[in-house]
């Protein structure tokens, strides 16, 4: 619809002989999901939401012709008279701080000007002329930021590792193999703001002496693909990667491959096994990545949020960064909210923010008045969190604290009528549709998880089936291999913790 609607404006700011004085900009995603299609009209600031087709006429008519704003389409206060802010007058913007998300909805991601524009490359352009290898690490370890992925692992402290390494060839990676059900933030970025994570992992290079970068994105993402593919073109024309870097002879160059689909490939092992061409399935470690990771040569990997908020740090220093946030949680978080909520879409707060605020200030609550049962953090690697801890200010300890854990942002509300033991077996069902097979405690464990499920679901639950699926659970997260069977078992632990009633429903009532 929104292609279809550009459409509709170019050819009506033809016919309307403004299309020498207004110009359209096609921009990623500003996260309102849930509002879209949206259009934004400056100088004002005017954002028009769920824009149709027959709505264009309107708002180049009344608002570009005649300068008179079109209320019944803005977001936020429509009856306002003043619409200068109209951006700021939106519940779902005043709450939130953009960092990884600053430029997405904001500029044409196809251009590289409009990144340059808006502080684009001035922190790769800081780092290669004023600041050492050592500072840059010493900037991203102050500044607190772990990463975003779902590891949590201090970035500054990987790298130090990495660079400690002394090799012929280091590698930095990014992993955009984005795999969560209901998580979109990564592909927010690269659509909206392709140049933010090009311009990390030139400054990651920098820092640990890599001079090849790779990003790992999923195939299922064509117009990040694309995106991507354009900013790195462009970077290339411009001199920021290649083999003289802003003609201060730093190297950097940079290369996509693209994922097939499979979750466990997200796995870092699995992912630079991938990347060497062969099978993705995970590797012991140590040896870490950093050690020996791709071909067996020194690497980071960080996913694509955790590389959008470096050039900020680096611009605005390491103190600003490490203002914002809780104590061991540094900076902001993009949650992919979905589900039973009001408005669907991305959100980005600093870390801290309670639950309740996401849910029902950002979020808008739940539809139909129906009353907050749970949400699910972190995918299928996390777990749900009851209505009891809704005022939990949401960061790295105090969700693994919960039982859940904050992954790479995935956030699903549940509402009074979801069944909380269908929940766990949906996530089940993926992980078991996901397991790579290479270790039998994910592999054969995790489908007899799920034959339990079935049968406790199908009313046909017998005494002791629920201690059974606990025990295994306990077991499957202390021995399978990787990160994907680790973590596996936490959607039934967690519902076990909270929902247990609910399980034994359905065993001994039947239901
Ligand atoms: Fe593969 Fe699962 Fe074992 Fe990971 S835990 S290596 S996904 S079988």
């Amino acid at each position: 619809n929104s292609l279809k609607i550009i459409d509709e404006m170019e050819s009506l700011l033809v016919s309307n002989r403004l299309d020498s004085e207004v110009q359209i900009v096609k921009t990623g995603c500003f996260g309102l999901c849930a509002e879209g299609p949206i259009v934004v009209v400056y100088p004002e600031g005017a954002m028009y939401t769920r824009v149709e087709i027959s709505d264009v006429k309107e708002i180049v008519e009344e608002h570009l012709l005649k300068g008179r704003i079109v209320k019944r389409l803005l977001a936020g206060e429509k009856e306002a008279d003043d619409i200068s802010k109209s951006l700021e007058g939106v519940d779902f913007f005043n709450r939130q701080m953009r960092i990884a998300l600053r430029n997405c909805g904001r500029i044409n991601p196809e251009d590289i000007n409009e990144y340059i524009a808006f502080d684009g490359y001035k922190a790769l352009e800081k780092v290669l002329t004023e600041m050492t290898p050592e500072a840059v690490i010493d900037t991203m370890k102050k500044s607190g930021l772990r990463g975003r992925g779902g590891g949590g692992f201090p970035t500054g402290v990987k790298w130090e590792f990495a660079a400690k390494q002394t090799a012929d060839q280091k590698y930095v990676c990014c992993n955009a193999d984005e795999g969560d059900p209901g998580a979109f933030m990564d592909r927010s970025v690269l659509e909206g703001d392709p140049h933010s994570v090009i311009e990390a992992m030139s400054i990651a290079g920098f820092a640990i002496g890599a001079t090849q970068g790779f990003i790992y994105v999923r195939a299922e993402y064509p117009i990040a693909v694309k995106r991507l593919q354009l900013a790195i073109d462009e970077a290339k024309e411009y001199g920021i990667l290649g083999d003289n870097v802003l003609g201060t002879g730093h190297k950097f160059n940079l290369e996509i491959r693209l994922g097939a689909g499979a979750f466990v490939c997200g796995e870092e092992t699995a992912l630079m096994t991938s990347i060497e061409g062969h099978r993705g399935e995970p590797r012991p470690r140590p040896p870490f990545p950093a050690v020996k990771g791709l071909w067996e040569k020194p690497t980071i990997l960080n996913n694509v949020e955790t590389y959008a908020n470096v050039p900020v740090i680096i611009l605005k220093g390491a103190e600003w960064f490490s203002g914002i946030g809780t104590e061991k949680s540094k900076g902001t978080k993009v949650f992919a909210l979905g589900g039973k909520i009001n408005n669907t879409g991305l959100v980005e707060v600093p870390m801290g923010t309670t639950l309740r605020e996401v849910v029902y200030d950002i979020g808008g609550g739940i539809p139909n008045g129906k009353k907050f049962k749970a949400a699910q953090t972190g995918g299928p690697s996390g777990g749900c969190i009851p209505a009891s801890h809704l005022d939990t200010p949401i960061d790295y300890d105090s969700l693994i604290a919960l039982g859940s854990m904050m992954g790479s942002g995935g956030l699903i509300v549940m509402d009074e009528d979801n069944c909380m033991v269908d929940i766990a077996k949906f996530f089940l069902e993926f992980t078991v549709d996901e397991s790579c097979g290479k270790c039998p405690p994910c592999r054969i464990g995790t489908k007899r998880m799920l034959e339990i499920l079935e049968r406790i679901t199908e009313g046909k639950g017998e005494a002791g089936d629920i201690e059974k699926l606990e025990l295994l659970a306990k077991n499957i997260k202390a021995s399978a291999l990787c990160g994907l069977g680790q973590t596996a078992p936490n959607p039934i632990l967690s519902t076990l913790k909270y929902f247990r009633d609910e399980y034994e429903a359905h065993v001994f009532d039947k239901k």
